[in-house]
């Protein structure tokens, strides 16, 4: 397969590693030009450099998604370098982890100001532009874990059911654009993130065997998600918005 996002111009948020990397690759490979924004300068930077070494299109972008300074900033350098951006994956995302008693009003704030508020703000400067080009598509990264209550995660799960309920609100209202918005809800996958979360565990090998326990297909990959994404970004999924795909190894099947 190539080429099924030919002529198209993406933003990836939190591309510098895990599901938003292997999404700008995939994204690449299928023929869009892509803009890699990130916090992390080297990594964001290493993956735009290597969609280029192998003959794609991409740049990176320092970016903080929760500063609207920075967003304007990014949106400029993209139209100015690539074009005007039709596909919007916005995937950067934090997992602060501890239970409703535990965690502090500060890390409360945090996960819902990258998980949630960073949506609000990259759209609200990358929709205009996409009403420009004609249309788009945005992918709004949530997780299968909006669906079910897990007491560890508070702070995370509600701002992944934000996400897919900001994503319905965005989807009636910005239809007539022919702008198109959908969640993503993936299951566990085996990013850095994943690792990071288990070497918070007292026993990273048991929880790493339970939650394997808990999905029918065992923990994804990157790949399983960034090819969902392609998906949404391309015209096959033309009759789809404000949907949230579940791509989650048959967790919720249980
Ligand atoms: P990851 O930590 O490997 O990558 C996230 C990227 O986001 C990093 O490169 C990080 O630097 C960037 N980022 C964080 N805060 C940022 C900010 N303020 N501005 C710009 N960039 C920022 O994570 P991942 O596992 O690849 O997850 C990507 C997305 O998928 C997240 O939204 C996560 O919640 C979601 N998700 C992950 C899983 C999983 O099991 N890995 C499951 C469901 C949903």
């Amino acid at each position: 397969m190539a080429n099924r996002l030919t002529n198209k111009i993406a933003i990836i948020t939190g591309a510098a590693r895990g599901i938003g990397a292997k999404s700008a690759q995939l994204f690449a490979q299928e023929g869009a030009a892509v803009a890699t924004w990130d916090v992390n300068v080297e990594r964001g930077q290493a993956v735009a450099d290597a969609i280029q070494a192998d003959g794609g299109t991409a740049m990176f972008c320092q970016c903080d998604v929760t500063d609207a300074a920075q967003i304007e900033n990014a949106a400029a350098e993209v139209v100015k370098e690539l074009g005007t951006p039709n596909i919007l994956f916005n995937n950067a995302g934090i997992a602060v982890v501890g239970e409703l008693e535990e965690i502090s009003e500060a890390d409360w704030d945090r996960q819902y100001a990258v998980n949630v508020k960073s949506i609000y703000l990259v759209s609200r400067a990358i929709i205009p532009l996409m009403r420009e080009a004609g249309g788009g598509s945005i992918i709004n990264m949530a997780s299968e874990s909006a669906f079910v209550g897990f007491p560890m995660h508070p702070a995370y799960t509600s701002s992944k059911a934000a996400v897919v309920h900001l994503t319905r609100s965005m989807a009636v209202r910005y239809a007539a654009d022919n702008i198109r918005v959908n969640s993503l809800c993936p299951g566990t996958i085996n990013t850095e993130l994943y690792q990071e979360f288990l070497a918070q565990q007292p026993d990273p090998g048991a929880i790493n065997r339970e939650i394997e326990a808990m999905h029918p297909l065992g923990i994804g990959e990157p790949k399983d998600i960034a090819w969902a994404a392609v998906y949404l970004a391309s015209d096959e999924s033309r009759y789809m918005t404000g949907a949230p795909m579940l791509v989650e190894g048959g967790i919720l099947s249980r």
